[in-house]
């Protein structure tokens, strides 16, 4: 990584911590908590002025609620409503398949919990405050690194009032996400592959009867659509090949709401409410990795460092075990107040496996289903690989207890 240099600018205040973290989404909420709770003085940056703003996945999976029992939160988290996804399912021509059935997973928590993530994350960070040592500035948008000597001492951010900010530390943590300023800011390339894919994305209402605790992808035809149950409503993606979005939007609405009515017959009495192309939004799918998370004073973490497509719903999961293991490399050097490079690095050994593996999984799924499902003029089968492999009893959980638990699950050491 190359650091950039930062420009002088006025500074209302600047604020002493050991660890800046900079984005208030799992990955940060998760690190920021668990420093707190060893007494780590903490700064937690986030830009928006709360938790709550759309195209945040929902989903909370088994290794997560391992990990916050382990902490004594899991039982209050789940008194909050909340949905359960037991199975994952492809239906195709009326044709069911379950590709991931996690009820039959060896865990205290054998499914994936549907949870609005604003409710997730507020729930983390009302926790976070009951140590003094942690802080949460909301509205603070990190714009500039604090440099010296080549090493990273904290950051710049400007508040609401157009005033800037200063957080000195011994590390920044980058955890802000796809886009990350932090990332940009320090000249990290991430080194991209392109998902064949992007995804319009719009809600429908629900109904009480609806079907529930399963999230079924409805596939074939040259269609692949998902609805997540969001409470009251769906949140529907609608997958559509790379680059064919002008395409999409000269055929009409008409024919995006006939599609969908084709492929999901128990929606077709409440597509109608989607009526103009402003309550659809195109989400551009893409995946990637910085080959370096790390320089001195410096640590990228989940998106910031690994651009997690939506397959399989595992990118919270992935930034919440970035956390953990930051949180279980760096909690005693900044306690002592010194962190070395070496450290840093140790944090992108630890995790740099379990996201390659996850991101090659990710990549099969979109090529050899996603892209065959978007195929009009082919039949969508499942490949015959993932056919036999799920008739095979001690081969069938393997895709439940990759997306569960991801490959290499990291666990709070206290
Ligand atoms: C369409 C779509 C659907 C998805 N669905 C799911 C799903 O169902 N389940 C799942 O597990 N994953 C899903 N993902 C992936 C998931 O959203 C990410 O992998 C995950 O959110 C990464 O968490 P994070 O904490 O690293 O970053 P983020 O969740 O992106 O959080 C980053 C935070 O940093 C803040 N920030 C950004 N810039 C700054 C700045 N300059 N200063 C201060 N703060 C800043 C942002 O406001 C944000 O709060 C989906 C992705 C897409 C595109």
């Amino acid at each position: 990584m190359n650091p950039t240099t930062h420009s002088a600018e006025d500074v209302t205040d600047t604020h002493q911590t050991a660890c800046c973290v900079v984005g208030g989404g799992p990955a940060g909420v998760v690190l920021a908590l668990l420093l707190a709770r060893k007494g780590v003085p903490v700064t937690l940056l986030e830009a928006h002025h709360d938790f709550d703003r759309d195209f945040r996945g929902d989903t909370i999976h088994p290794s997560t609620l391992e990990a916050l029992d382990h902490l004594g939160l899991a039982d209050r988290l789940l008194q909050i409503p909340h949905g359960k996804l037991a199975a994952m399912q492809f239906s195709s021509n009326g044709v069911v398949t379950t590709v991931a059935r996690f009820s039959r997973l060896k865990t205290k928590f054998p499914y994936i919990m549907i949870l609005p993530q604003a409710q997730f994350l507020e729930f983390l960070a009302e926790e976070a405050r009951k140590y003094p040592s942690f802080r949460l500035v909301f509205g603070a948008n990190v714009q500039r690194l604090v440099q010296d000597g080549g090493e990273t001492k904290g950051v710049r951010y400007r508040a609401a009032d157009g005033g800037w900010h200063e957080v000195r530390a011994a590390v920044t943590v980058g955890a802000d996400g796809r886009f990350s300023k932090t990332r940009s800011l320090c000249g990290a390339a991430p080194v991209k592959s392109s998902p064949p894919m992007d995804v319009l994305w719009f809600r429908l209402p629900r109904r009480p009867d609806d079907p529930r605790d399963q999230i079924t992808f409805f596939v074939g035809g040259g269609l692949f659509v998902f609805l997540l149950d969001r409470g009251d409503e769906w949140q529907v993606g609608y997958a559509l090949m790379k680059g064919t979005f002008a395409e999409a939007k000269a055929a009409g609405l008409d024919a995006l709401r006939a599609d969908l009515a084709r492929q999901v017959p128990w929606v077709a009495d409440r597509v109608e409410t989607v009526r103009d192309w402003k309550q659809v939004v195109v989400l551009s799918v893409e995946s990637s990795r910085v080959p370096k998370w790390h320089q001195p004073g410096l640590l990228l973490i989940g998106d910031a460092a690994h651009v997690m497509s939506p397959v399989g719903g595992v990118g919270i999961n992935y930034a919440i075990q970035d956390a953990i293991e930051t949180a279980n490399v760096l909690t005693e050097p900044l306690k002592s107040g010194r962190v070395s490079e070496a450290q840093l690095a140790e944090v992108q050994t630890r995790r740099e496996a379990a996201v390659k593996v996850i991101q090659r999984f990710q990549g099969l799924v979109q090529d050899r289903v996603v892209k065959t499902a978007l195929n009009k003029d082919r039949p969508f089968r499942l490949p015959l690989v993932a056919r036999i492999l799920l008739k095979i009893p001690v081969l069938r959980d393997l895709p439940a207890r990759l997306i569960a638990f991801g490959f290499r699950r990291a666990c709070i050491r206290d």
